[in-house]
Order: C-alpha cells, then structure tokens, then sequence
C-alpha cells in the first residue's frame, strides 16, 4: 500500500461521521460521544429474578445499555420490574405492537427499538413518538434484510441494499413529519459484506447515529470473525455510534467481543492488562502458549491497564515487546524480563512465572 493510501485509511479512522445527537436517559449517541457497547437479555423477560442477575453481569462487563423483548404485556410489566431493580439503562425490542412500545416507554425504557416491517400504521406510530416526547425516550427504527417487504429469494444483492435504504427513508420520512427526531437507525443482514454496504449508504444519506451489527453471526467461535470484519470495518471509516455484536450465547460474550473491536481500533481504553503473545515459530525454546496461560491467569487479578507480552525468543522477542510495560522473552532454560523496552532481569525457566508476578506488582503500585 503506498504510504499515501495509509495516510488517507489512518486519517479516515480517526475521524468520526457527523450526526444529530440522540439523547436516551443518560446516554447520548452520535459524533463526539463515546461509541455505545449493547446486547439484549437472553431470558425470559418475565423472568424478573434472571433478566437482573444477568443485567448485572453485563453491567460488570461493561456494557452501556441492554435491550429487552417485550412480545406481551406481562413482559412490558416485567420491564417495568426490572427498571426498578437495575442501574443500567434499558432499552425494549418491541415488534408488531405498538402498545408495547408504550408500555415500555412509561415502564421506563431510554429507547426502544422499532422494526418498520412490522410497526406501520401511521396513527399506532404517532401514538409510539407521542410517548417517547413527554418521556425523553429515543427510538431505534431498525430495518432487518429477513423482514424487508417484497424481497424474495432472487433478488440481487444491489436491490437487496437499495430495498433496505428506501424502507429506511420512507419510515423516517413518517417521523420526521411527526417531528420527531431522536432517533437512531440500523440496517442489518446476516451478510458481512452487505451490512458494510447498507450502513456505508445509510451514512451517507442520513446523518442520526447508526447502531451497527450483523443480524445473527452465529455461536461465539463463528460470529467472532464476521462481526468484527463488518463493525471493524465501518467504525474505521468512522460510521457507527453504537454496537451489538450479535452470538448465540451468553451475552456478556458479545459485549467482550464489542468492547475488543473498540480497544483493538483505540476506540475504548482498556478497563485491565492486555495480554500479547507471539505467535511461536521454529526459534521457540519454551512452551510459550502453555506460559501465555499461565500468566493470563495471574492478569486475572490486575485491574491496571497495561501490556504484558509473552515472547518465545530473544531475537524477535525484545524489538515486537518493545511498547509493551512487561515482557518476557524466552531463551534456551531461561527468560529475560523486559519493563518499557529495558531489561531488567535474567532469570531461570522455572522461576519466570514468579519473578512476573512481582514485577507486575511493582508496575501496578507505580501506575
Ligand atoms: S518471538 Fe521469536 S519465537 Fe516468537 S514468533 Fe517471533 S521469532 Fe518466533
């Protein structure tokens, strides 16, 4: 790539799109705003007891906002327990009723979501942003490839994008005729390179925030590649406010996955260490993953950000170290102990695991 093609990518990265600010309780979406790590609960909403035990790991993980399905009315009485119970603000999938929507609206909800191919009918709409307005409530009006009428099966990829943006603009055209316009919008397909290509088009054409993500990635190993390959992609041109990364699973996986995609492109710092580790060649000496393990698991307990790489040799080892706060680069039954690029410290293969340990201590009283 010619230097200034890089130019060009590393400045694009570094500026975000222009957008409205979109104010849901206390959070805030769009340029100059933090950029926004969600998920949904992934038991039954009636079951009160489960959506806050697992409201609260996700709030320990980081996540900044957690989506609920509200399908009947015992589910939006459910929400509005769960508002009671929990500090993060929530937000409700409502699909089909727009007395839901309502109904999670005054249980408390910052926003809900709204799927134009099910929520259509123009007095049920201005019902939704009628309660929205008195409550400071956004909305997420979120288009979804499955659910975009009149598409069948063989229509091409290219109408496939333009279907998706003219729901978009029709539905939008509804609120902004209503005046409302606290909204937040997303495009999602199961397709990678789609969901590039409808987001690229929508922030082209619309300037509120974009929630970003692909519809159903798949389980934790499979969806791990594709969402960061379609989030990654649109935040380093700078689209994008929030995020779901969508994996059949345990939700507190999609938030660690989301908050990585952020650090890895400097979007979000670290809560904790970051662990290197190279990727072992013929110089190795020493079990290097068997010893990344091992100190992966003494990271557990360090809650200062910093980076800790594991190396498996003295001739690449200290040069791919060097930004790192504490290495370890291994040789022939012993390793040598880098801090900020210097060694400090030459040490026997069985006693590398210990001697990390201090400095490690050290480094986390001095931060
Ligand atoms: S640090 Fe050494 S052992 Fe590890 S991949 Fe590089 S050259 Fe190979």
């Amino acid at each position: 790539m010619p230097a200034g093609s890089r130019r060009h990518l590393m400045d694009k990265t570094m500026q975000r799109r222009n957008t409205k600010q979109v104010a849901a309780g206390p959070l805030r979406f769009g340029s100059g705003q933090r950029i926004l790590v969600q998920t949904m609960t992934k038991v039954f909403t009636t079951d009160v007891e489960a959506c806050v035990r697992q409201i609260r790991r996700l709030e320990r993980a980081g996540c900044d906002l957690v989506r609920i399905a509200v399908p009947t009315r015992a589910d939006t009485e459910a929400f509005a327990q769960i508002v009671q119970r929990v500090k993060m603000p929530l937000a409700a999938d409502v699909h089909f009723a727009a007395d839901r929507a309502i109904e999670a609206i005054e249980a408390g909800a910052v926003k809900i979501r709204l799927n134009p191919g099910n929520v259509k009918d123009a007095a049920d709409i201005r019902r939704v942003i009628d309660c929205a307005k008195s409550h400071g409530a956004a909305i997420r009006v979120g288009v979804n490839e499955a659910s975009i009428r009149d598409l069948k099966a063989d229509v091409p990829a290219e109408r496939r994008t333009a279907l998706m943006l003219e729901e978009l603009r029709v539905y939008l055209r509804l609120f902004e005729k209503m005046g409302f316009e606290n909204l937040v919008l997303s495009a999602k397909s199961a397709n990678t390179a789609r969901t590039i290509e409808v987001n690229r088009a929508i922030a082209q054409a619309f300037d509120y925030p974009l929630h970003i993500g692909l519809t159903h990635a798949g389980l934790p190993e499979d969806a791990l590649v594709p969402s960061s390959v379609a989030i990654g992609t649109l935040l380093a041109e700078g689209i994008g406010d929030t995020i779901r990364v969508s994996v059949a699973g345990d939700p507190v996986k999609e938030i660690q996955i989301g908050r990585q995609i952020l650090q890895s492109l400097g979007l979000l710092e670290r809560m904790g260490p970051e662990l290197i580790v190279c990727p072992t060649c013929g110089r190795c000496r020493i079990d290097v993953v068997g010893l990344a393990g091992k100190v992966k698991r003494l990271l557990k307990d360090v809650h200062t950000p910093m980076r800790v790489a594991v190396m498996g040799c003295i001739v690449n080892g200290p040069g791919e170290a060097a930004d790192a706060d504490l290495a370890i680069c291994a040789a022939e039954g012993k390793g040598y102990i880098y801090r900020k690029g210097q060694k400090i410290a030459v040490v026997e293969a069985a006693l590398l695991l210990e001697t990390l340990k201090e400095e490690l201590k050290k480094l986390e009283q001095t931060s």
